[in-house]
């Protein structure tokens, strides 16, 4: 990969860790919502029950967009984690945190082997 194509994907990147982060933060404020009324109190839940779905989608987004960020750094970038061979341009301009190539995902998805999406991940699943 060149650089002009890492610098793009680089500019993705930043560009979808910005957007995830205030996300996050906004999130923070709908769950710690009170009201003093039952109905609302149903509604509340339901929506904190989503906000809290949506939490956990993004913050696992946010850590392989952070993952991606790394590789970008250390030189990896752009090289299936499992496999080690080039993920395709099509793919990263689709998803540009990706860490596998699709043929690897799906296997991933199938739970052929254990998706290890970044180090944080490992040392959590160490821990
Ligand atoms: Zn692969």
């Amino acid at each position: 990969m060149n650089k002009t194509e890492l610098e793009k994907y680089k500019a993705m990147l930043l560009a979808k860790q910005a957007e995830l982060s205030r996300g996050l933060h906004n999130r923070e404020d709908i769950a710690i919502q009170k009201t003093p009324d039952a109905l609302d109190e149903v509604q509340l839940a339901g929506e904190r029950e989503l906000a809290i779905r949506n939490l956990d989608r993004e913050t696992n987004l946010l850590r392989n967009v952070r993952g991606a960020l790394a590789r970008i750094a250390d030189g990896s970038y752009g090289v299936c984690l499992h496999c080690e061979e080039d993920i395709k341009t099509k793919r990263l301009d689709a998803v540009p945190w990706a860490a596998y190539c699709i043929r690897c995902q799906e296997a991933a998805d199938r739970h052929e082997f254990e998706a290890v999406e970044s180090l944080d991940e490992l040392l959590a699943n160490a821990a």
